[in-house]
């Protein structure tokens, strides 16, 4: 028996379990469905934002298995629990994260929001093109995400680099690590996209001693958290020009309330959190693959560094 933990409606928590039990051999139960003694009995659970008070109704947890890649939220309550945490690895979220990384690198690279804003002014003006090979783009951050983004930027002839806590030896991408490297690649940078996870380290790491490392007039992507970047520092870095445009995908706030400072800047692309979304099907799999491997052989796969924060 397993328990889905999660604060997902009603309908998300149906798809989930009718996608999970179709792949998994055992009994995959919501926490609320549950009787007393399955949840004392009950040793694994799936979670999407679980409450802390709801895992605690599961005594005999040795692992538990999130179905999302991002476990900022998770880290704190996993550490009380004590608990190792596994969070999803699929290579199609980092597919679809890469497409995304493509996409934007190549909105910013083909001048996008400027032929925006002068399409309202009624302004014919041609922008002077730069090619690929003449734009170099720098990726946060390369991990499960960061490094398949890298490598397909680098595949359209972009010159590509990353800056990661380790250092790395990748294939067509300079990389770079510590706070020498990470000067090193922001003064070289035009297209900086940002993949870290959200940690004590990193949080508000993107503030203007950043900002003013960058060459004048640099674009930013923000596909990781919001708490990475200083907003107010960034709201100052597009007005002075420091920065001329940054496409943000992860806000303090989601949704994005109306109100919002975001919305009406024509220096900020606001999109809703879409980079890259769970595919339930290649997740459900995983999951499948990661309970199974731990019944037949005991192994816990792979999990979060709790003291790292990721
Ligand atoms: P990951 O595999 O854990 O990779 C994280 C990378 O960041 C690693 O290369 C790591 O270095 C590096 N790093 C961490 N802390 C660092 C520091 N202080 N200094 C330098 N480098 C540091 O994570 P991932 O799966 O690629 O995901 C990254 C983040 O993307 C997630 O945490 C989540 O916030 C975000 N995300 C966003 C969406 C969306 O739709 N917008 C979807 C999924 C995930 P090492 O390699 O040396 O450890």
């Amino acid at each position: 028996m397993i328990a889905l933990v999660t604060q997902l409606c009603e309908a998300e928590n149906t798809m989930w379990l009718s996608l999970l039990n179709g792949v998994i051999s055992e009994d995959v139960k919501l926490l609320a469905t549950m009787t007393i003694a399955e949840k004392t009995h009950c040793d694994l659970a799936i979670i999407a934002n679980p409450r802390v008070e709801d895992l605690k109704q599961l005594p005999s947890l040795v692992w538990v298995q999130s179905l999302w890649a991002g476990v900022e939220s998770l880290v704190v309550s996993m550490q009380a629990l004590g608990l190792p945490l596994v969070r999803l690895i699929d290579p199609k979220l980092s597919q679809a994260m890469a497409e995304a990384a493509l996409a934007w690198t190549l909105y910013l690279h083909r001048d996008m929001p400027r032929y925006a804003k002068q399409q309202s002014q009624r302004l014919w003006h041609q922008i002077d093109s730069i090619e690929a090979q003449d734009r170099h783009v720098s990726i946060l951050g390369l991990g499960a995400l960061g490094q398949e983004a890298a490598k397909v930027i680098a595949q359209q002839g972009f010159k590509v680099s990353g800056w990661s806590y380790s250092q790395k030896s990748l294939e067509s991408v300079e990389c770079f690590s510590g706070d020498t490297g990470l000067k090193e690649m922001l003064a070289q940078t035009h297209i900086l996209i940002c993949l870290l996870p959200l940690t004590k380290e990193t949080h508000q790491l993107l503030d203007h001693q950043v900002f003013r490392q960058l060459p004048y007039g640099a674009q930013l992507i923000n596909f990781a958290r919001a708490g990475i970047v200083k907003s107010s520092d960034l709201f100052e870095a597009l007005d002075s020009g420091l920065l001329s445009h940054a496409v943000l995908d992860v806000f303090e706030q989601e949704p994005l309330p109306e109100t919002s400072d975001y919305w009406d800047n024509e220096n900020i692309t606001v999109l809703p959190h879409i980079s890259a979304q769970t595919n339930p099907h290649s997740a459900s799999d995983i999951v499948a693959r990661n309970i199974l491997n731990y019944r037949n052989n005991g192994v816990i796969p792979d999990g979060v560094n709790i003291n790292k924060g990721y």
